[in-house]
């Protein structure tokens, strides 16, 4: 089917139920639009961000900064809100904003690859990855960096960037580097190490972090993603990168963000007078009650498996769990040996074990990766 088709089936709610017959559940890329009803009944004052047509007219935020396009108020809010939920150190680090986490990675290839190395670097992330690392990397045949694949099978002695995606797209686990070379430097994707989503353990204390407003909040609509850094050089190459790409970030998108992070740790404290229920409570709840219902209908078969996570206490909610991704990666067992066509006739689009870089001969069994509308 045509993707327009399938926008057209998929989005339309007054489908009659004798229409069914042609509906497709299109569980090939993923948006959050899950805490929608979280935001709804939230009161204008809240989160609502009102903007005058002369506001935010300049290019700059604060020449100080050494990200100087970054608004003060977003920096607070990140800060605050790392602190608030003890997910990432962020005292005496640089802050980058970006047009998303996926800015961020790109910036951040730029700012570790050697502008006159002696070939591109090598980029690397453990299978299965995130299936746009690859495409990120590569699509405009960069001089700088290529994408070498798999992470547990490079071995050159060559340099080389590692990603580590922890709670990890797309298979949820928790994650750390696998390289055992020594010519590594690191990049931390930890879009998903948010309480919702994972047991928070320790702060994260990395030198690159990359974290998002997609996953956190859900509003990748607004479309910031920041990056915390260790040093300062690479922060400042990290924003020059944005600076040529596209002279800075979105201010609106800024201070909306701002607001909805504010939001987000007011609920979480003292601000919170009516004790209503915290952002992080819904969202918890709502994973919890989608991957009981997910893992209620797989295991009424015997064709799939899901991963099964050992259970640890979130030293921010205090609760024990095990990890609640915002993605399944269901495994074929038995007699389907191809889990994307096999669902694919049953109307179901999920993406499907090779584009995360899950290939037979690595995995033997079929993986499919159906993305919840997260
Ligand atoms: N990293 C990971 C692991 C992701 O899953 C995604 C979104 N699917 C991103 C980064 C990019 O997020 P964004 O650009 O919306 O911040």
């Amino acid at each position: 089917k045509r993707t327009e088709e399938i926008l057209e089936t998929t989005s339309s709610p007054a489908a009659a139920p004798e229409d069914w017959e042609s509906v497709v559940i299109n569980l090939d890329h993923g948006d959050p639009t899950m805490y929608e009803n979280f935001w709804k009944q939230k009161g204008d004052q809240e989160t609502t961000v009102v903007t005058s047509s002369w506001q935010h007219i300049s290019y700059f935020s604060d020449v100080k900064n050494v990200c100087w396009f970054l608004e003060p108020g977003l920096v607070s809010a990140i800060a605050r809100l790392h602190k608030v939920v003890g997910n990432a150190v962020t005292e005496g680090r640089h802050i980058v904003v970006g047009t998303g986490s996926s800015q961020l990675y790109q910036a951040a290839l730029y700012a570790l690859s050697p502008p006159n190395g002696s070939g591109p670097m090598n980029v690397v992330s453990a299978a299965p990855f995130y299936s746009s690392y690859p495409l990120m990397t590569d699509y405009l045949k960069s001089g700088l960096h290529k994408w070498a694949g798999d992470a547990y099978e490079f071995n050159k002695q060559e340099p080389y960037i590692e990603l580590v995606t922890s709670p990890n797209n797309p298979d949820g686990f928790t994650r750390q580097d696998v390289v055992k070379g020594d010519k590594g430097i690191l990049i931390h994707d930890l879009a998903y190490y948010w309480p919702q989503y994972t047991p928070i353990l320790v702060p994260a204390d990395y030198d690159i972090m990359l974290f998002t407003a997609s996953k956190s909040t859900g509003h990748a609509g607004s479309r910031i993603g920041w990056a915390i850094v260790k040093d300062r050089e690479i922060a400042k190459k990290m924003t020059t990168f944005i600076e040529i790409n596209t002279i800075g970030v979105s201010k609106d998108s800024q201070i909306r963000a701002a607001k909805i992070l504010q939001a987000v740790s007011d609920s979480c404290g003292q601000e919170n007078q009516k004790g209503a229920e915290t952002f992080f409570d819904y969202s918890y709840k709502l994973m919890a009650e989608r991957w009981k219902k997910i893992r209620e209908a797989v295991n009424k078969t015997e064709l799939f498996s899901l991963p099964s996570f050992p259970p640890e206490t979130c030293s921010f909610s205090g609760r024990t769990f095990g990890q609640l991704p915002a993605f399944a990666w269901l495994k074929c067992e038995g007699e389907v040996d191809d889990c994307e066509s096999f669902l694919r006739r049953h109307k179901i689009l999920t993406r499907g074990g090779k584009h995360f870089g899950a290939e037979h001969e690595i995995c033997e069994d079929q993986h499919v990766e159906s993305r919840e509308r997260v």
